[in-house]
């Protein structure tokens, strides 16, 4: 039986330091969620990403994304799909030590339908 990590929400993610990489269509989904143009979007909350091949969220002073506000992502429904996809379609040695998401066993047809979720691109609020 596949094992989903199911997220608790411990916005620990949202807090270490890296890079929230964002592609053309995410920027659009954001700034029209934050009903601002797409050129102000990308002014007030991206930045160049390390490898100068496209944009990235800002951090705030203390490291954490821009988007955390108190223990909430601030775009939830349009997160972008790196948020989305951590810990089950990527994520790093090591990273069960930090990160809450709880191991459960869960059907094929269930697992399937919880990672088709994740990569889903619309605003359907997934479980992550
Ligand atoms: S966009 Fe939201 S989920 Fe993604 S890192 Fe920022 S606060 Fe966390
Ligand atoms: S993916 Fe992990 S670190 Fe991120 S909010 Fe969920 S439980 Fe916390």
């Amino acid at each position: 039986m596949p094992i989903f990590l199911e997220c608790q929400r411990c916005t620990a993610c949202c807090r270490w330091p890296g890079q929230v990489l964002l592609n053309d269509a995410e920027i659009t989904r954001l700034a029209a969620f934050k009903n601002v143009s797409e050129h102000d979007f990308i002014q007030q909350f991206t930045r160049l990403r390390s490898d100068k091949r496209g944009l990235a969220l800002k951090d705030q002073p203390d490291g954490a994304c821009i988007f955390l506000e108190g223990e909430n992502c601030a775009a939830q429904p349009v997160k972008p799909q790196k948020c989305r996809e951590f810990p089950n379609l990527w994520n790093f040695p090591g990273f069960e030590k930090v990160c809450h998401a709880i191991p459960r066993e869960v059907s094929v047809a269930e697992y399937e339908r919880r990672i088709a979720l994740i990569k889903s691109k619309g605003n359907e609020r997934s479980d992550q």
